[in-house]
């Protein structure tokens, strides 16, 4: 197709030779997202959605069966027994803050087996000194560490006991270089925890996970789940919030914190927020497989132009972000200017690095999304620091988010000519 955008010829050759390399890759996305959609079409005809189920409430939301109804469409995509999805969940940090607290109760003891938890929950586990942390309400953490990267599956065994009261997951990498889990890896460690622990809950941080593959954690062992709207969840489309999904019982425990005990998913208006959400659920495996093929291609396009990438293009994604190791940080603020430029919103904006709290180093961001935060949109982040990796996440829709792909290469072989 003639193209709007113009790059230069390197780039270009680049690109054609890297989306040949992606095709195998497109069509197990295609797959992923139809199997999905079709569950998504079921979800929708089993809780019987109809336009009255967007008219949303006000006041306490007493018998608000809209947002009843969008409880069971995600319980039905998630294989759960019930959902809580809301949007007064601040953030994903915030969903998952609730569900921990909602279920650890004094003396319990939280043991992630992914090693060192996301940055944000750290705080909130009371790793980094907080107030109002779960250990000053005297829940005690501990942790096995990742071997080379991967579960330890042995230190699992070795170390969890039955008296644990929840054992914690992280399926996406994060900020760290490890791979994000599989379903056959997140199935590993559940089987692992049972044999030891039988009683205990399984919490899976499911943020970034949802919808890149066909089955649902919850069928693998987990027990219950929680993420954010404004990435996967949400499919670009709600505005804010985000989903716990799982075990009855676990989910109820949930919701008495979310609101108050008793209480619980009875009250909550959802004021005009339902048909956001419901458009967003429709859209959720459609964007979701779109931010996967912008990145197996960023991963390809990158490996062309000689680049070190992770993951691969052609490897079994579990979440939706490339890490890319440009190795300079002028290289870094290139890429950063390349995907802003291309955005659809703010594309004459120039990112700059800058002080962020909780870092020790600038950090540079790109990033011109509908929605604020959103990383399901296309957006780019890196630390500036050794060895000046950058974190590209998201992309709504494959085509344009490609022109911003190739955009951020663009601007770094621009840097040469410079030089
Ligand atoms: C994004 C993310 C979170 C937190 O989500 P926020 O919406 O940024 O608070 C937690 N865990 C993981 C693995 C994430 O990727």
């Amino acid at each position: 197709m003639e193209s709007l955008f113009t790059f230069g010829e390197k780039i270009n050759q680049a690109a054609d030779r890297a989306l040949k390399l992606c095709s195998d890759k497109f069509k197990e996305i295609d797959s992923i997202q139809e199997y999905n959609e079709q569950k998504m079409l079921k979800a929708f005809q089993k809780a019987q959605i109809t336009l009255a189920s967007f008219a949303g409430s006000n006041g306490y939301g007493y018998d608000d069966s809209g947002r009843d109804r969008l409880d069971e469409v995600y319980a039905y995509v998630f294989d759960a027994e019930d959902a809580l999805v809301r949007h007064n969940f601040a953030s994903g940090t915030h969903t998952l803050t609730v569900a921990l607290f909602g279920m650890l109760r004094p003396g319990d003891e939280m043991m992630c087996v992914t090693g060192m938890p996301y940055d944000t929950l750290q705080p909130v586990i009371g790793i980094k000194d907080s107030s109002g942390s779960l250990k000053e309400f005297g829940v005690s953490f501990s942790k096995v560490d990742l071997k080379n990267g991967k579960p330890d599956i042995q230190g699992i065994y070795d170390n969890v006991r039955n008296d644990i009261k929840m054992i914690y997951i992280q399926r996406s990498r994060g900020y760290d270089t490890r791979d994000a889990l599989t379903y056959d890896e997140i199935k590993e460690i559940c089987d692992t925890v049972r044999m030891k622990a039988p009683d205990a809950i399984i919490m899976l941080d499911n943020c970034y996970g949802e919808f890149i593959d066909k089955n649902s954690p919850l069928n693998a062992g987990v027990d219950i789940m929680a993420g954010s709207l404004i990435k996967n969840a949400g499919g670009g489309i709600a505005q804010t919030g985000g989903y716990i999904a799982g075990r009855k019982d676990l989910v109820e425990m949930c919701s008495y914190r979310l609101t108050t005990p008793g209480t619980g998913k009875e009250i909550g208006c959802s004021l005009n927020t339902l048909r956001d959400m419901y458009l967003g659920a429709y859209f959720a495996p459609i964007v979701t497989a779109n931010a996967l093929k912008t990145v197996a291609f960023s991963a390809a396009l990158f490996e062309v132009l000689g680049y070190d990438v992770t993951p691969k293009y052609d490897a079994q994604r579990a979440d939706i972000i490339e890490i890319i190791k440009l190795g300079t940080p002028e290289k870094v603020e290139a890429f950063c200017r390349g995907i802003q430029k291309a955005s659809f919103i703010d594309s004459n904006v120039t990112p700059y690095p800058a002080p962020m709290p909780g870092y020790d180093s600038d950090v540079i961001m790109a990033a011109g999304a509908f929605t604020l935060g959103s990383s399901i949109e296309l957006s780019a982040d890196a630390p500036l620091r050794e060895p000046y990796n950058v974190y590209l996440q998201g992309g709504l829709s494959f085509n344009t988010a490609k022109i911003g792909i190739m955009s951020a290469a663009q601007e770094i072989e621009d840097l040469k000519s410079i030089q």
